[in-house]
């Protein structure tokens, strides 16, 4: 047990207990989410806490980590997800650029400049790396923000500033050094205005 409790530690408990009583034990208060099984487990939120830690509900690998209501749950996430891009060996393309993208995106919506479009991608992101990565790590990095996107999803709408599209980056700024190389100001080679 680890995170917002007064008595963190080592427990043990027969098959079978709630996260409730878990919570309780361990001197948990105003507890708005639990993470299951470490960054790449399960994050449940108060409507769950009486699942059962077993192979058949809950599997927690021995690990619950507890996040009360002062905690950003879109914070939380977006750690974890610099772990995963941290952490990933390199080894196969999709977790390595993967991860990285990921991250990206999640910096992003913390600048203030997500859009829908950006949820939309962390699921298509998801899906190429439960597909095409090599191990573990990969397959399981978007699991935090997904979890936390579906039960904590106001964390990450407030941070959303616009339903259309936004990029991440200054676009027509981008292309000042082409404009410069072509000898061009005109509209047409400015993004964003028309030609
Ligand atoms: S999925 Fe596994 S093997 Fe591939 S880069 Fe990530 S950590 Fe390495």
């Amino acid at each position: 047990m680890s995170g917002d409790c007064a008595r963190p530690g080592i427990y043990e408990y027969p098959f079978g207990v709630s996260v409730r009583q878990v919570l309780a034990d361990c001197g948990a208060e105003f507890t708005q989410a639990v993470q299951a099984s470490g960054a790449s487990g399960t994050c449940i939120d108060e409507t769950e806490f009486d699942r059962r830690i077993a192979f058949e509900d809950l599997a927690t690998a021995g690990a619950l980590m507890v996040f009360d209501e002062s905690r950003d749950m879109f914070e939380v996430a977006r750690s974890f997800v610099q772990f995963f891009a941290h952490e990933s060996c390199g080894f196969c393309t999709p977790c390595r650029v993967g991860t990285t993208l990921l991250r990206k995106l999640m910096d992003k919506l913390a600048a203030g400049l997500g859009s829908p479009d950006d949820l939309a991608q962390i699921v298509d992101l998801n899906h190429l790396l439960q597909a095409a990565s090599h191990c573990g790590l990969g397959h399981t990095a978007c699991n935090p923000v997904l979890d936390t996107m579906k039960r904590f999803r106001p964390a990450y709408e407030r941070r959303l500033v616009t339903l259309e599209f936004a990029p991440a980056f200054d676009l027509d700024g981008a292309l000042a050094r082409a404009r410069a190389m072509t000898g061009r100001d005109d509209p047409g080679a400015h993004f964003g205005v028309p030609a």
